[in-house]
């Protein structure tokens, strides 16, 4: 394995930095009060114009087809990249790489009809406007999604749904247009638990879709918000079906894959910069008689920081490259699960010790560190919570010893080999 990152995203490395450094760093303020004032921040266009302009557009879409506009990296070359879009929360929409579009794009690139791609791929990939996708629902344990109950039927040439969502990011984005629905199929041909939910590509502005709240994370809110939804017979025209009748869970899976490792990338570029601001401030605070790097027990904190962030990081990058390698997703699903936990975890901790050097400024809006806390802590949840991802680890674990058949049960030392050790010769 080779994580070294090819010339061409070394130099759009290079080039991304230089770019949120001089166009991206200087409006941070102004995007914080605007999500603080629940208002779209005016300049995004901007800089999204300037950013594709300059070529750092849809960086983390696969190639799967040559007239799309992007960049095409592989996971691993984008892994550094996504790492700096990390450091401030709303940078990554700038480049048209932000969750949950870039999973949308990814799933309408692969199971879209040419015309739904046209309607709604085109218009995402060029950063037209913006989709959401609901899954999880306040009535049910979403964590395990047979349990979805919000319904599809259809009827004549429509499809009908209803049903109430939540926690659904990005519905509150002045661009969101598009909401990917997954539903329950209602009928005849419902079909049996895995293969009996269907997704259904929704305009935002359909009769009987409505907004009922942007819920806040931990009282943190942000422009494009993580909403309720409530879906009361809502009706699309039936080419609105995404995907087969009953395939909504193998595209669910497909979809959250490469996503999950976005989310991580992301995660190891926040905690970076957490254990940065740490050090900076451990190095100028005093505290009897000396700075507080000169305490041992600081130093034990951003030494545990930095050994746990390049764990994460060699794992990251250890599931991006398996993805380039174009397995199945169901040979790396227990790589992805297991660095979702890793990384959920690292957040907190990391932004854990770096308010607790800060002192009660850690928790001040001052610095980023309460929302990197706060991030880390719903990354626990957000596609999927810890003990699934740890179901599944464990459960691929158990499988391989299964297969093994006790054969390491040879590595005991028994009495009866102690008796009668075997001869060499
Ligand atoms: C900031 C944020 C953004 C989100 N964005 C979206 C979005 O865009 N679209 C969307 O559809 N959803 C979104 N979600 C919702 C998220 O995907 C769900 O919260 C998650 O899947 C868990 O579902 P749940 O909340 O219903 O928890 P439940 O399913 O009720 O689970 C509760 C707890 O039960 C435990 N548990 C569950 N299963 C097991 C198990 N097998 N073994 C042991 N313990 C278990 C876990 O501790 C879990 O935390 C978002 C959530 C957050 C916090």
């Amino acid at each position: 394995m080779d994580f070294e990152p090819s010339p061409n995203a070394r130099d759009r490395l290079q080039q991304l930095e230089a770019f949120i450094e001089r166009f991206v760093l200087p409006y941070n303020a102004a995007w914080h009060r605007c999500a603080a004032e629940g208002v779209p921040p005016p300049f995004m266009q901007d800089l999204k114009d300037l950013a594709r302009a300059e070529g750092l557009w849809n960086l983390c879409l696969p190639a799967l087809r040559e007239d799309e506009p992007g960049t095409r990296l592989s996971n691993l070359d984008y892994a550094p990249l996504a790492q700096a879009m990390g450091r401030l929360p709303w940078s990554a929409e700038v480049f048209n790489c932000s969750a949950p579009d870039s999973g949308n794009m990814e799933l309408l690139q692969q199971n879209a009809t040419p015309a739904q791609r046209e309607q709604w791929l085109q218009p995402l990939l060029e950063g037209r406007i913006r989709s959401a996708f609901a899954m999880s629902e306040p009535d049910v344990a979403s964590s395990d999604p047979t349990n979805l109950q919000t319904s599809v039927r259809r009827e004549g040439g429509q499809l009908v749904l209803n049903g109430r969502k939540w926690f659904i990011t990005g519905v509150a984005h002045p661009q969101c247009r598009l909401l990917i629905v997954m539903c329950r199929n209602e009928g005849d041909d419902a079909g049996a638990a895995h293969d009996s939910h269907s997704m259904v590509l929704v305009p935002l502005d359909t009769p009987g879709v409505q907004v009922v709240r942007n819920i806040p994370i931990m009282q943190h809110r942000s422009p494009e918000g993580h909403c309720e939804l409530l879906l009361r017979d809502v009706r699309v025209p039936a080419a609105n079906l995404l995907g087969g009748w009953g395939q909504g869970f193998a595209m669910a899976q497909a979809r959250l894959g490469p996503g999950r490792v976005h989310h991580c990338m992301r995660t190891i570029g926040q905690c970076e910069l957490a254990l940065e601001l740490a050090c900076d401030r451990a190095l100028e605070r005093r505290a009897f008689g000396k700075y507080l790097a000169d305490q041992s027990n600081v130093q034990d904190w951003i030494a545990e920081s930095r050994l746990e962030i390049d764990q994460a990081r060699l794992l990251v990058l250890q599931a991006a490259w398996s993805l380039d390698q174009g397995r199945p997703a169901r040979e790396i699903r227990s790589q992805v699960a297991a660095i979702k936990v890793v990384a959920a975890r690292l957040q907190t901790r990391v932004a854990d010790r770096a308010m607790q050097i800060f002192g009660a400024m850690g928790l001040s809006p001052d610095t980023p560190l309460a929302w990197l806390w706060t991030w880390g802590r719903a990354m626990r949840f957000l596609d999927g919570p810890d003990e699934v991802h740890l179901r599944t680890v464990a459960r691929e674990e158990l499988a391989r010893a299964r297969a093994r058949q006790g054969a390491s049960a040879a590595y005991f030392t028994t009495p009866e080999q102690l008796a009668a050790p075997p001869r060499i010769r």
